[in-house]
């Protein structure tokens, strides 16, 4: 049975206060210039021209007006950002494969993830029993990219990894989790060639339907009464691919990530072109900053245009000697290039404008406060407990609490499994909150926040 969902949707506008949500989902966070153009359009005729992009790499197209629903429908269908034509009803919300956004780009992947990215987002939309999973249930397919966000928890992961004993690129994959990269987190479950992804995934995902039972939407849901060994072992038995189980694998880990580079202009793959990348503030962009960006890809022959799960911006293949304009243009657009810049040092949720659970202006908040964030760290501002704007840690979080008032958390951790860490102080006012961030020497994490 197809199960209901209160998640947004491009086919499924979903109330807020500020007006109806609706999020497009990208492949591989990618935006072809009409495309952008045709989003601004819609969202200045039938919503409030204002766009978030999410820690998945979407977009959120914000304050739908009554009855203008349908033809918001009808222009993002026109502009193909919908599912595929042939995929089954629900197909829109199964969507959900995680990629670098400089897959194909990155000098130090190990393999290009987007061929085999759109074949699984062909699996998830063409197989009709997958209309019962969870529009949160999603897959990571990591390439072993340098920019590549590896802290936000998959239902099923992947990560390409060089084996001593063998010549070709393998990838490694594990259950409700991320990819390892160090001693705090556990190794593969095992590793496979890549052109085996597709079928083990549709093995992996039946089998998680099997033993789901009704309130289970997550694969870690299945692994609180199913041992990891034995969902790989009743997987295992519906196709023939061949697992690779050793030692090696067990205990690999990946290389760290670097999300500096999600900012300013890093070398490709090429060598012969860079990529650029711009993050707005707090993730919204307007109307205007969308056909700029289409502007700037036309600008450059062979550009593209990629959301980033810091809910920023990636364009590739930009020319040497059209980096600086292309930076300037991104700066005249309103977008960060640097973190000297000291809105890439906070992150929010919609905030109180925009949503009813939350207790506080987070947005307006995190603005306030963005100059007083300590460089080399982040500040996570978020209205309540659902923490919407960050699928990981970050190394502080102030937690609306009601009357203008948030409680500080701090972590070393950003997969911390305890939640937001430890408890710092209690109902802080945003300036006492600047102080107190201020007041400790301000720790950071290696990854992804040291920049
Ligand atoms: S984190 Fe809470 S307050 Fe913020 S957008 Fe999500 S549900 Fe609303």
């Amino acid at each position: 049975m197809p199960r209901p969902s209160a998640c947004p949707g491009l086919l499924r506008i979903v109330p807020a206060l500020d007006g109806g949500i609706c999020r497009v989902k990208l492949a591989g966070g990618a935006l072809g210039a009409s495309q952008a153009d045709a989003i601004a359009d819609a969202i200045d005729a039938h919503a409030s021209g204002v766009v978030d992009v999410t820690n998945r790499a979407n977009l959120q197209l914000r304050g739908v007006k009554p009855g203008r629903e349908d033809a918001l429908i009808a222009a993002l269908l026109a502009a193909g950002l919908g599912p595929q034509a042939h995929a089954h009803a629900l197909a829109d919300d199964v969507r959900n494969v995680m990629i670098s956004p400089a897959a194909g780009r990155d000098a130090h992947a190990l393999f290009d993830t987007a061929g085999l990215a759109a074949e699984l987002l062909a699996l998830l939309q063409g197989d009709a029993r997958f209309a019962a999973l969870s529009a949160k249930f999603a897959l990571l397919l990591d390439g072993g990219e340098r920019l590549m966000m590896l802290d936000h928890p998959h239902d099923i992961w992947f990560s390409a990894l060089r084996h001593p004993a063998h010549d070709n690129v393998l990838v490694g994959f594990g259950l409700a989790g991320c990819p390892p990269v160090d001693a705090r987190h556990a190794g593969a479950l095992a590793a496979v060639a890549p052109e085996h992804i597709v079928p083990l995934t549709q093995a992996l995902v039946h089998t998680f339907l099997d033993l789901a039972q009704p309130g289970h939407t997550r694969m870690r849901d299945v692994l609180a009464t199913h041992a990891a060994e034995s969902v790989l072992a009743q997987a295992a038995r519906k196709t023939s691919v061949r697992l690779l189980r050793d030692a090696y694998v067990a205990n690999w880990r990946r290389e760290p990530a670097d999300a500096s580079r999600r900012l300013g202009a890093h070398a490709q793959r090429d060598a012969t072109r860079l990529h650029l990348g711009g993050q707005p503030a707090l993730g919204r962009m307007r109307s205007a900053t969308l056909r700029g960006l289409a502007n700037i890809v036309r600008n450059n022959e062979g550009a593209t245009l990629r959301m980033t799960p810091w809910q920023g911006v990636l364009l590739t293949d930009i020319e040497p000697a059209n980096v600086d304009a292309t930076l300037h243009a991104l700066a005249a657009l309103g977008l960060a290039t640097t973190t000297c810049d000291p809105l890439t040092r906070v992150i929010a949720c919609a905030g109180s404008t925009g949503c009813a659970k939350s207790l506080a202006d987070v947005k307006a908040d995190a603005a306030t406060l963005a100059p007083h964030v300590p460089g080399r760290t982040q500040v996570h501002l978020s209205g309540c407990a659902r923490s919407c704007a960050a699928a990981h840690r970050a190394p502080y979080t102030l937690l609306a609490v009601g009357g203008e008032r948030y409680d500080l958390y701090h972590t070393q951790d950003p997969r911390d499994p305890a939640g937001f860490g430890r408890p710092v102080a209690r109902g802080l006012t945003i300036d006492e909150a600047a102080t107190a961030l201020n007041g400790s020497a301000p720790p950071s994490f290696d990854e992804p926040f040291d920049a």
